[in-house]
């Protein structure tokens, strides 16, 4: 075996399941002792969520932690995110600018102060009317020279407002190109809306888990062939079984 990066997402990918968690902690732990591979966790969670989250479930450390959408990076025994990814992710982001835009439409309504970060801001919304709503509130943020983009889920009735250049996979190449890591040395594992960008952008193997939502397994179906594994197994026990399809374990 050589070392890889192991980027996944955490709620109902990686965590689900305590048992198959368990399996899969115990031989990422062997590998990254043995062979130096990276074990990087991706969220939208923002830091006082993910620090609720390890309170509850048994987690490894991981080497990167990236929050609240990709537009924090993290590194161990830091509690301040990356400073060159911010400063790549911050032209064109005005948090109080995107408030102020967003205050206009009354389908969005403010998610918990938890919820929101510096470069996340995360409303609830009625599900009819996003179609609509979302190209006038771009426009006028365009017209305010912000560059922001939406992340929505049309099933769940949440909005995040994100930088433009900051999402799950924007993030992950950043990690990926510092690391120097290729496409075939990374594995990247998701369920939900907000990991389709990864599963859109990167070109590495990709682990669907089968518990995924029903938007991912529609946008699965349409896209075109790449190494992408949709797995029968829900959470950490589909991460084991593809990452047995890619090779990188034996069962
Ligand atoms: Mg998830």
């Amino acid at each position: 075996m050589a070392k890889f990066l192991f980027v996944t997402d955490l709620d109902h990918t990686l965590v689900g399941d305590d048992l198959a968690l368990e399996k899969l902690n115990q031989w990422l732990s062997e590998q990254r002792q043995n062979y130096g591979t990276v074990i990087a966790y991706t969220t939208g969670r923002s830091l006082p969520l993910y620090q609720q989250l390890i309170a509850q479930k048994e987690l490894l450390e991981p080497d990167i932690l990236m929050l609240a959408v990709g537009t924090e990076i993290y590194y161990p025994g830091s509690d301040t995110p990356d400073s060159e990814w911010t400063a790549k992710i911050s032209p064109g982001w005005d948090r109080e600018k995107v408030v102020e835009i967003a205050k206009r439409f009354p389908c969005f309504v403010f998610q918990p102060p938890l919820e929101q970060t510096s470069f996340k801001v995360s409303y609830y919304t009625s599900l009819d009317g996003l179609a609509v709503t979302i190209p006038p509130l771009k426009s006028m943020a365009k017209n305010q020279g912000l560059a922001v983009q939406t992340l929505d889920c049309y099933g769940g009735g949440f909005l995040d407002i994100l930088p433009e250049s900051a999402n799950k996979a924007s993030a992950a190449i950043y990690v990926q190109q510092r690391l120097g890591f290729t496409d075939e040395q990374t594995i990247i594992c998701g369920d939900s809306s907000n990991d389709l960008s990864m599963f859109e952008n990167m070109l590495c193997p990709a682990i669907i888990v089968g518990n995924a939502q029903k938007e991912v397994l529609a946008w699965h179906e349409k896209a075109p062939l790449g190494k992408r594994y949709l797995a029968k197994n829900h959470f950490a026990s589909g991460i084991l079984e593809g990452l047995e399809y890619f090779g990188f374990y034996r069962g």
